[in-house]
């Protein structure tokens, strides 16, 4: 397996930047994880619209999901003008209802509910769901393949559920939005760096790669946090593959 990050910002992108969104491929499979703002141009770079194999969608906040609603253009387009030969399968969660609905457009997509526990083949790709604890339906994923374990935290605050689907991993792509410093004066639903390293040490991960930053926040801040939590810890960088 290997991990493109097209986008590794929330909830919403700086100068030139982009929210979540990951490519996850292995020989000729493309899989998107998570469609956030900017992430449908960088895809570009690696993988053309119409060798998408699937969309898994972790949440329906925007920051995760908005550039499906200009990605169902493209792929209506492509459609009609046969550049392309069928809708792509997308795996998401069926709530907020109005975000759901707004993806049930002149069938581009074709919609899969994901709930927890559930465990599915996605091309190769052997998926299971966990829940997470956010204030929209999330679901955060293990996804195994040639004997490696690949973890994605999605959204969530301190939640035992994430160090069941960590466990052992070989990559855990964890969120870390809120630093020390950002705690001091509010407390997004959302995990801090030191939560993260805590919960890769717990699961016994082999290396944890952290995401969902606050662009405005120093990157010195996070890796600040990190030091000394975790012995092989590293802060994603958007337009990097990581080998799994
Ligand atoms: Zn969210």
């Amino acid at each position: 397996m290997r991990l493109t990050v097209l986008g590794n910002q929330g909830p919403f992108p700086g100068p030139e930047g982009a929210c979540t969104g990951f490519l996850l491929q292995d020989k000729e499979v493309n899989i998107l994880i998570d469609c956030g703002a900017g992430v449908i141009s960088r895809l570009q770079k690696y993988c053309k619209i119409s060798d998408l194999d699937a969309i898994v969608l972790s949440h329906l906040h925007s920051d995760h999901s908005s550039d499906m609603f200009v990605l169902r253009y493209a792929v209506q387009a492509k459609l009609m003008t046969k550049t392309m030969d069928k809708a792509i399968d997308v795996y998401t969660p069926k709530t907020p209802d109005k975000y759901y609905k707004e993806l049930d457009f002149n069938n581009v997509f074709n919609l899969h509910n994901i709930s927890d526990g559930m465990q599915l083949n996605i091309m190769g790709f052997s998926f299971t769901f966990y829940k997470t604890a956010h204030p929209v339906e999330c679901y955060g994923m293990r996804i195994e393949k040639d004997g490696k374990v690949f973890a994605y935290s999605a959204d969530t605050t301190y939640t035992e559920n994430i160090i069941k689907l960590a466990e052992n991993a070989d990559l855990f792509l964890c969120e870390a939005n809120a630093t020390e410093n950002i705690r001091k004066t509010s407390n997004p639903p959302h995990l801090s760096v030191k939560e993260a390293c805590d919960i890769a040490r717990k699961a016994k991960v082999k290396k944890l790669l952290l995401t969902h930053f606050w662009f405005e926040e120093p990157k010195e801040n996070y890796r600040g946090d990190a030091e000394g939590e975790f012995n092989k810890v590293e802060l994603s960088e958007e337009l990097k593959t990581y080998e799994i």
